[in-house]
Protein backbone atom coordinates (compact mmCIF):
# COMPACT_ATOMS: atom_id res chain seq x y z
CA UNK A 1 0.00 0.00 0.00
CA UNK A 2 1.81 2.93 -1.66
CA UNK A 3 0.15 6.85 -0.51
CA UNK A 4 2.96 8.69 -1.55
CA UNK A 5 5.06 7.66 -4.59
CA UNK A 6 7.86 10.04 -5.68
CA UNK A 7 8.96 9.94 -9.42
CA UNK A 8 12.21 11.85 -10.20
CA UNK A 9 12.84 12.73 -13.87
CA UNK A 10 15.66 13.89 -15.79
CA UNK A 11 13.05 15.50 -18.48
CA UNK A 12 16.02 15.94 -21.14
CA UNK A 13 16.14 12.33 -21.11
CA UNK A 14 13.24 10.16 -22.05
CA UNK A 15 14.09 6.64 -20.73
CA UNK A 16 13.90 8.01 -16.96
CA UNK A 17 10.09 8.40 -17.35
CA UNK A 18 9.56 6.48 -20.55
CA UNK A 19 8.55 3.16 -18.25
CA UNK A 20 8.50 4.63 -14.96
CA UNK A 21 5.85 6.93 -15.67
CA UNK A 22 3.46 4.57 -16.37
CA UNK A 23 4.30 2.19 -13.51
CA UNK A 24 3.96 5.43 -11.09
CA UNK A 25 0.58 5.99 -12.44
CA UNK A 26 -0.66 2.36 -12.17
CA UNK A 27 0.77 1.94 -8.34
CA UNK A 28 -1.42 5.26 -7.72
CA UNK A 29 -4.29 3.52 -8.77
CA UNK A 30 -3.82 0.29 -7.48
CA UNK A 31 -3.58 1.98 -3.78
CA UNK A 32 -5.66 5.09 -4.08
CA UNK A 33 -5.76 7.26 -3.11
CA UNK A 34 -1.92 7.88 -3.31
CA UNK A 35 0.06 10.76 -4.70
CA UNK A 36 2.25 11.00 -7.14
CA UNK A 37 5.48 13.54 -6.77
CA UNK A 38 6.79 14.09 -9.62
CA UNK A 39 10.21 15.44 -9.39
CA UNK A 40 12.98 16.78 -11.41
CA UNK A 41 16.29 18.29 -10.53
CA UNK A 42 18.01 20.86 -12.39
CA UNK A 43 21.56 21.50 -11.81
CA UNK A 44 23.33 24.22 -9.28
CA UNK A 45 25.07 26.71 -11.32
CA UNK A 46 29.20 26.54 -10.89
CA UNK A 47 30.41 28.86 -8.65
CA UNK A 48 33.11 29.65 -11.12
CA UNK A 49 30.77 30.61 -13.86
CA UNK A 50 28.20 32.17 -11.84
CA UNK A 51 30.78 36.16 -12.18
CA UNK A 52 29.79 35.09 -15.86
CA UNK A 53 26.33 34.63 -16.05
CA UNK A 54 22.79 36.76 -15.54
CA UNK A 55 22.55 37.77 -11.96
CA UNK A 56 18.96 35.92 -12.23
CA UNK A 57 20.09 32.75 -14.43
CA UNK A 58 19.40 30.90 -11.07
CA UNK A 59 16.05 32.08 -11.13
CA UNK A 60 15.14 31.64 -14.79
CA UNK A 61 16.78 28.10 -14.80
CA UNK A 62 14.19 27.17 -11.74
CA UNK A 63 11.38 28.83 -13.62
CA UNK A 64 12.41 27.36 -17.00
CA UNK A 65 12.23 23.58 -15.53
CA UNK A 66 9.19 24.60 -13.50
CA UNK A 67 7.16 25.21 -16.40
CA UNK A 68 8.71 23.03 -18.22
CA UNK A 69 7.53 19.90 -15.25
CA UNK A 70 4.02 21.50 -15.42
CA UNK A 71 3.92 20.71 -18.64
CA UNK A 72 5.18 17.27 -18.91
CA UNK A 73 2.55 16.81 -15.95
CA UNK A 74 0.17 18.25 -17.41
CA UNK A 75 0.34 16.21 -21.02
CA UNK A 76 1.15 12.93 -19.38
CA UNK A 77 -0.72 12.65 -16.27
CA UNK A 78 -4.23 11.75 -16.22
CA UNK A 79 -6.17 14.18 -14.22
CA UNK A 80 -7.62 11.73 -12.25
CA UNK A 81 -4.20 11.05 -10.92
CA UNK A 82 -3.64 13.13 -7.70
CA UNK A 83 -0.14 14.82 -9.28
CA UNK A 84 2.31 17.28 -7.47
CA UNK A 85 4.99 19.36 -9.31
CA UNK A 86 8.46 19.35 -7.69
CA UNK A 87 11.42 21.31 -8.71
CA UNK A 88 14.65 20.77 -6.97
CA UNK A 89 17.99 22.35 -7.31
CA UNK A 90 21.89 20.81 -6.11
CA UNK A 91 23.37 16.89 -6.80
CA UNK A 92 20.41 14.99 -8.07
CA UNK A 93 20.79 11.89 -5.64
CA UNK A 94 20.41 14.42 -2.31
CA UNK A 95 17.87 16.10 -3.44
CA UNK A 96 15.39 13.38 -4.32
CA UNK A 97 16.19 11.92 -1.04
CA UNK A 98 15.74 15.21 0.67
CA UNK A 99 12.20 15.67 -1.03
CA UNK A 100 11.11 12.11 -0.39
CA UNK A 101 11.49 12.81 3.50
CA UNK A 102 9.91 16.14 2.96
CA UNK A 103 6.89 14.46 1.05
CA UNK A 104 6.35 11.69 3.42
CA UNK A 105 7.10 9.22 0.19
CA UNK A 106 6.63 5.45 1.35
CA UNK A 107 8.00 4.59 -3.09
CA UNK A 108 10.23 5.67 -5.09
CA UNK A 109 10.22 4.91 -8.65
CA UNK A 110 12.77 5.45 -10.98
CA UNK A 111 14.77 4.20 -14.32
CA UNK A 112 18.03 2.45 -13.35
CA UNK A 113 20.13 4.50 -15.84
CA UNK A 114 20.24 5.83 -19.61
CA UNK A 115 20.29 3.25 -22.40
CA UNK A 116 23.60 4.41 -23.49
CA UNK A 117 25.15 2.93 -20.12
CA UNK A 118 24.36 -0.51 -20.27
CA UNK A 119 27.48 -1.69 -18.55
CA UNK A 120 26.56 0.24 -15.66
CA UNK A 121 23.17 -2.31 -13.46
CA UNK A 122 22.67 0.95 -11.84
CA UNK A 123 23.36 4.78 -12.62
CA UNK A 124 25.09 7.03 -10.08
CA UNK A 125 21.89 8.64 -8.62
CA UNK A 126 19.85 5.56 -8.68
CA UNK A 127 22.75 3.84 -6.59
CA UNK A 128 22.98 6.09 -4.27
CA UNK A 129 18.91 6.68 -3.92
CA UNK A 130 19.12 3.00 -3.37
CA UNK A 131 21.68 3.28 -1.00
CA UNK A 132 20.31 5.57 1.70
CA UNK A 133 16.66 6.28 0.91
CA UNK A 134 14.77 5.30 3.61
CA UNK A 135 11.17 3.93 1.60
CA UNK A 136 11.56 1.44 -0.76
CA UNK A 137 12.87 1.76 -4.09
CA UNK A 138 11.59 0.26 -7.33
CA UNK A 139 14.13 0.25 -10.19
CA UNK A 140 13.35 -0.16 -13.41
CA UNK A 141 15.33 -1.73 -15.90
CA UNK A 142 14.10 -1.75 -19.47
CA UNK A 143 15.14 -4.93 -22.04
CA UNK A 144 19.54 -4.74 -23.69
CA UNK A 145 18.33 -3.56 -26.81
CA UNK A 146 20.32 -5.68 -30.43
P1 LIG B 1 22.53 7.79 -15.63
O1 LIG B 1 23.86 8.42 -15.27
O2 LIG B 1 22.62 6.58 -16.50
O3 LIG B 1 21.52 8.81 -16.11
P2 LIG B 1 21.30 8.07 -13.07
O4 LIG B 1 21.48 7.26 -11.84
O5 LIG B 1 21.76 9.49 -13.08
O6 LIG B 1 21.96 7.24 -14.25
O7 LIG B 1 19.78 8.11 -13.52
C1 LIG B 1 18.87 7.18 -13.08
C2 LIG B 1 17.64 7.90 -12.59
O8 LIG B 1 18.02 9.00 -11.72
C3 LIG B 1 16.78 8.56 -13.64
O9 LIG B 1 15.96 7.63 -14.34
C4 LIG B 1 15.95 9.48 -12.77
O10 LIG B 1 14.97 8.75 -12.04
C5 LIG B 1 17.01 9.98 -11.79
N1 LIG B 1 17.54 11.25 -12.29
C6 LIG B 1 18.66 11.44 -13.04
N2 LIG B 1 18.80 12.76 -13.34
C7 LIG B 1 17.75 13.40 -12.77
C8 LIG B 1 17.30 14.77 -12.71
N3 LIG B 1 17.98 15.76 -13.29
N4 LIG B 1 16.17 15.05 -12.02
C9 LIG B 1 15.46 14.06 -11.40
N5 LIG B 1 15.83 12.77 -11.43
C10 LIG B 1 16.94 12.43 -12.10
Amino acid sequence: MYRNILLPIDLSEESSWRKALPIAIEHCRAFGPSSLHVLTVVPSLMTGATAYLPEDAGRKLMEGATTALDAFVGENVPDTINAHCVVGQGPVYHVILEVAEKVGADLIVMAAHRPALRDYLLGPNAARVVRHASCSVMVLREPAGP
